[in-house]
């Protein structure tokens, strides 16, 4: 089986921004859905791992709810930014093109 390394933080964050987009109103387009979790993931420390991809959720399930707080802070902050200024582009029906 392939053994990979990964950053559990950045899994972690596309998870939960999946999660709460909705509820803290950010556009999920790709463009904005991807510089959301930059933005976040500068903010917050890596945790990098060596794991087989099956392990990979069960080691997400790891974190704790401080850590959750953390990042639900940090995803709400990019979300504001990312709103004031959009890199995504608009079609002519006013929705982004990426979606
Ligand atoms: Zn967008």
């Amino acid at each position: 089986m392939e053994i990979l390394l990964r950053n559990l933080t950045e899994d972690y964050v596309i998870l939960l921004f999946d999660r709460i987009a909705d509820t803290i109103d950010c556009c999920k387009c790709q463009q904005c859905r991807l510089d959301v979790c930059s933005y976040t993931l500068n903010r917050l420390a890596p945790k990098y791992v060596v794991s087989t991809q099956g392990e990979l959720m069960s080691k997400l399930c790891e974190f704790d709810a401080q850590f959750e707080t953390n990042v639900m802070t940090e995803l709400t902050k990019a979300a504001a930014v990312i709103k004031k200024f959009p890199r995504h582009k608009l079609g002519e029906d006013g929705k982004p093109v990426n979606m």
